[in-house]
Parts: structure tokens; sequence; C-alpha cells
């Protein structure tokens, strides 16, 4: 009996330790992938091509990629948007966020964002660190 229970349970904690294995090799998977996808985003954005697809709030949050950068094309204002704290679904595409973009400055007849590129960084990092590199830089 008291044999048997322990075979039971060794069998549970292989199996509980089998899936956690496979659970993170495809975690590694999914931040792989969603690198590669944001990357080729990233490029067509950067030279205008027309948009075929796009990634997924949720596998952009999850390969650390947390800012959305978009530019108002009135004003030419860029700004960015932190993905973690937007209560969408995590399987909505990233461009399905443009028609709730708007432009502050150009309110309230502003026209839709336009999706700069995703990021690890917000503006304010980017510029806080340009700002330390011309501190830097005057030595
Ligand atoms: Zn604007």
């Amino acid at each position: 009996m008291g044999f048997n229970r322990r075979k039971m349970e060794d069998q549970r904690r292989q199996a509980a330790e089998k899936e956690a294995a496979s659970r993170r090799a495809t975690d590694a998977q999914v931040i792989e992938d969603a690198e590669h996808l944001i990357g080729a985003w990233n490029e067509r954005q950067a030279k205008q091509m027309p948009m075929l697809l796009s990634p997924t709030i949720g596998a952009v949050v999850t390969a650390g990629y947390w800012f959305l950068w978009v530019r108002c094309p009135a004003c030419r204002s860029t700004s960015s948007i932190d993905l973690r704290r937007l209560d969408r679904h995590p399987e909505a595409a990233v461009s399905s966020l443009i028609p709730a973009l708007s432009c502050r400055s150009c309110r309230p007849n502003a026209p839709f964002a336009e999706l700069v590129r995703l990021s690890r960084t917000s503006i304010a990092d980017e510029m806080r660190e340009e700002h330390r590199w011309r501190v830097l830089g005057d030595d």
C-alpha cells in the first residue's frame, strides 16, 4: 500500500516536471518566434511598407517589447504606449490599437496614428539615454 502510494506520487511528480519542462521549452520558442516577427515588423514599419500582419499584444509583451512607438502624421509628434498597461485581449493585434489612438495636440480632429516600431524602451527612456550620452560626451 505504502509502496503503491509512493510510486503514484513519484509518477505524478515526474509528470508535473515533464509538463513544466515542456512549458519552459514552449515559452522559449514563443519568445524566439516573437522576436523574429517583431524584428521583421519593425523593419517593414521603418520602410513604411504595407502591413501584412501584426504581432499580438500578448506576444510582444512576453518578448519584452513593452512599448509601441506611434507618430501623429499631422503634427509629427511621437510618443510611446506601454502595452502592459492596456486592458486589451492578449491575442489582439498591435495594429488593432490604431483606431483607439489619438494625438492629444490634434484632438478632436486627430488623424489615425502611424505605428513606428515596437521597442524595449519608451521614448522617455530613450531621451534619458541620449541625455546621459551627451553629458558623458561633454566630459
Ligand atoms: Zn498630432
